[in-house]
């Protein structure tokens, strides 16, 4: 890997970043089989069982495969039909995707705070954004905890925007008693090599609730293709396929390719049947490891025993303000890889050029400035685990 201005990075006993995805011999065997068998290798049988797999899962009417959540919120914010000077809320504590494809399909952006204990959007946080001007409103989960969706719906509905949940991360969490991605206007997922379940390092799939919308998203993932609506003489005249999209209020709707293959929708369709032991798992896991770190006053972790958090991340907060001195000695010392994640969004070059540099998000900045990612995905052996703890107990007793 290339090194750009980057110090010397030690030998980590325990990288961040799994090694494998821990495949199953029967899910291997499956994408054997569609590698052998499949004619078409796109847009067929394995991506309709795989959607309806999906949409039984969460409890939703339809899901659509598509080639990776960005796709999926890119086709979202298409669908949002933005005008001039409507606005987006979203919070600045999050993966850089949930927010430009609103930025590309013209809306402007307000910043929006996270709540300091569970460190995802809250009413709290929104509402003061809130006005005639927004159009919608993007909730992303972050970590695998699911936002407050009930009482989100309740504020959009007042102010008649648009939701959109970003799901990437949360899977399979329940908020309610109901799905995260079951709430909103839109919901995208991710199955991208670093999430909870991945269909071969990419993959996604949007769900909207409107029919309207729905019905539009297999055309505008697949290059705007439909049938010929006038008799054919021939099934070869006067071509193989049309083209065409309607257009939302005298816009034109603009087609993209966002399609998932067969092989990658016959595994997802199988990962859905262990989604939630993976998710059990880990939230489990992660209690034990935040239970280990409650007499430990310098960590302060979210604690959440119920399905509304899956713990697709394990993060806390370093309160004695030397959280880089923490991540050093992790790294040098005990050779385990934390990172720092979720760079405000209004700190980054490319929003700052927007002119969306500025922002009152003191929580988003306190807990940016002093957080800690642990090594944390699925594939971590249970002495790697008592390795971190072992090394937080060690370093914080130095630190
Ligand atoms: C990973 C992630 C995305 C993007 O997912 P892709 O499938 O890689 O496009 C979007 N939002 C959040 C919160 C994510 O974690």
């Amino acid at each position: 890997m290339p090194k750009h201005n980057m110090p010397d990075t030690p030998h980590f006993a325990v990288p961040f970043g799994g090694r494998s995805h821990a495949y199953t011999e029967k899910e291997i065997e499956k994408v054997r089989q569609i590698m052998r068998d499949s004619t078409g290798l796109t847009q067929g049988q394995e991506q309709h069982i795989f959607e309806n797999k999906l949409a039984t899962f969460l409890g939703v009417e339809k899901a659509h495969a598509v080639s990776n959540a960005t796709a999926g919120l890119e086709i979202a914010a298409q669908l949002c039909d933005f005008r001039d000077g409507d606005e987006v809320v979203i919070p600045a504590h999050t993966f850089t995707s949930s927010a430009y494809p609103f930025v590309k399909h013209g809306a402007q952006l307000i910043w929006a705070d996270i709540d300091p204990s569970t460190r995802v959007v809250s009413v709290e946080q929104i509402e003061p954004c809130l006005s005639k001007k927004t159009r919608a409103i993007v909730v992303p989960h972050l970590y695998g905890y699911g936002a407050d969706m009930p009482g989100i719906m309740e504020i959009a509905e007042k102010y008649s925007a648009l939701v959109i949940e970003d799901v990437a991360q949360a899977i399979g969490v329940r908020i309610d008693g109901k799905m995260a991605g079951a709430y909103g206007d839109f919901s995208v997922f991710s199955f991208h090599a670093h999430k909870n379940i991945s269909t071969l390092g990419e993959g996604g799939a949007l769900v909207a609730r409107d029919e309207d919308h729905s019905r539009l998203i297999p055309q505008l993932r697949h290059n705007g293709h439909c049938n010929f609506t006038q008799p054919r003489e021939g099934y070869w005249i006067p071509a193989m396929g049309n083209v065409d999209l309607p257009s939302l209020n005298e816009k034109a709707l603009l087609p993209n390719n966002f399609c998932l293959g067969e092989v990658q929708c016959a595994l997802g369709a199988m990962l859905l049947d262990r989604v939630e032991k993976i998710n059990c798992d880990k939230r489990q896991r992660a209690l034990r490891f935040i239970d280990t770190c409650s007499e430990k006053p310098q960590l302060e972790l979210h604690r959440e025993d119920s399905p509304r958090h899956n713990y697709h991340l394990l993060v806390a907060k370093v309160t004695t303000g030397n959280r880089d001195e923490f991540i050093r000695a992790m790294a040098f010392d005990y050779g385990i890889q934390c990172i720092v994640q979720y760079y405000p969004l209004y700190r980054y070059s490319f929003y700052r050029k927007l002119g969306l540099g500025k922002a009152k998000c003191p929580n988003t900045d306190e807990f940016f400035d002093n957080m800690v990612s642990f090594p944390f995905h699925h594939t971590l052996e249970e002495d790697q685990i008592e390795q971190i703890v072992r090394a937080v107990t060690s370093v914080l007793a130095k630190v």
